[in-house]
Parts: structure tokens; sequence; C-alpha cells
């Protein structure tokens, strides 16, 4: 049985692991490239939903074994490293602006830096890896993802992501993501200063009201 998390509350685990399930069920079956140990595409910053950055929190915190957890922190003090050589000096006053965080992207990109998670090819949080990981697959030619880390992934995978986060309230849940290591570095306890961000907030558009009889 799983631990309970610390974090969210149930409701919100049961939707997220909902949501995941959904995914695995309709992602899985569709015609891929992607294989075990093939991780070109995890050189690049990944962003995170506020609900999954509170999922990877507790998977860090209760599940990661000790030894791994250690790696994982290294190398986001690392990434951590890069993405403040490379940004402004930032405070919450003036946090990093969304376009500030994608030239930040192209750069990552550029300089093929790995996702911390990344051990030895594998993904370490995979149970809870974010919904961007999970609906990246291509169909052909996986070398070519190394030649092109911005390549875009499938559509119809990308569509059921849009679909199936739909499971959660965007009034409490806004839709916006952040880089997967700017959420969850404190978790992993990193000594190294984590930038604030201006976090662009996406709701989705509230239903019209009903049409009077
Ligand atoms: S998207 Fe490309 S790099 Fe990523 S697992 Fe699939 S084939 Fe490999
Ligand atoms: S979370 Fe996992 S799948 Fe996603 S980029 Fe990091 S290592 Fe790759």
């Amino acid at each position: 049985m799983k631990p309970a998390s610390v974090t969210l509350p149930p409701i919100v685990v049961e939707t997220a692991r909902a949501v995941h399930a959904a995914m695995e069920r309709r992602i899985g079956p569709m015609p891929k490239a992607c294989h075990a140990g093939c991780s070109a595409c995890c050189h690049q910053i990944v962003d995170v939903l506020n609900w999954e950055a509170s999922l990877v929190t507790d998977f860090i915190t209760q599940e990661m074994p000790t030894a791994r957890r250690d790696r994982a922190r290294e190398q986001a003090e690392a990434w951590l490293r890069t993405f403040n050589a490379i940004t402004r000096a930032a405070t919450p006053a003036a946090p990093l602006r969304p376009e500030e965080v994608n030239a930040a992207r192209v750069e990552f990109r550029r300089l093929r830096v790995a996702c911390p998670f990344l051990i030895e090819g594998q993904c370490t949080i995979y149970p809870v890896r974010p919904v961007v990981c999970r609906s990246h697959i291509v169909e052909t030619d996986p070398e070519a993802c190394a030649r092109d880390i911005g390549r875009v992934g499938t559509e119809a995978a990308r569509q059921v992501a849009r679909e199936e986060v739909r499971a959660f309230d965007p009034a409490i849940h806004p839709l916006s993501g952040m880089p997967l290591v700017l959420q969850v570095a404190g978790a992993l306890g990193v000594r190294q200063a984590v930038k604030p961000l201006l976090v662009p907030v996406r709701r989705a558009t509230p239903a019209a009201p009903a049409a009077p009889r």
C-alpha cells in the first residue's frame, strides 16, 4: 500500500493517479519508437503542473531510496548552477519572466542538460513522472530525437494529455506549469539558490451561465 500523501489531500492524489492511469491506458497501446533506456528527450527543461509537483515531492520524500535521492540532489544542484548562470539575478520583487525562462529552455536544449532525475539512462521518478513526459512519444527514428531535442511528439498523445488533465478543476489547480527542478528543489534539499519565477496562470474559461428558459 502506498503511504498517505503529506502534501496533498486524498482526493487530489486519487485524481492524479486516475489521470496517470488513463494516460497509460490510452497512450500505452499507441505505436511508438520509444523504448527503455532511450532518453534524448530528457535533456531539456520539463514542466510540471502544480498537483504534479506535489506528487513528485511526496515521492521524493517518502519513496525514493536515499542513495538515489542524494544522486538526484547532486544532479539538481548542477542543473541549478547552469540555470542560475544563464539567467539574470532575480528577486521576489523582480522574478524571472516567462520569456526569460523560455530563453533558458533554448539554451538547455542546446547544451543538452539532462533532467536531474535521469540516472543511468532511467527515469528515477517514473511512477510519478509528469504528464508532459508521459505524453511525449514519437513513432519513428529515435535517433532524430538526439539531433533535435525540441522534437515535437505525436499529436494524438498530446491530445490525450490535454483531455485527461481536465479532471482537475482549473479554478483550484491552474494549468500553468513550472520547471520541475525549481518546483521540487526543496524536497531534494538542494544547496543552490532557487530563483523566483513569475508564473503565468492559465485558467480554463468558466462555463457560460445556462440560458434562461
Ligand atoms: S521521444 Fe525520442 S528520445 Fe524520447 S524515448 Fe521516445 S524515441 Fe527516445
Ligand atoms: S521526469 Fe523522468 S521522463 Fe521526465 S525528463 Fe525527467 S528523467 Fe525524463
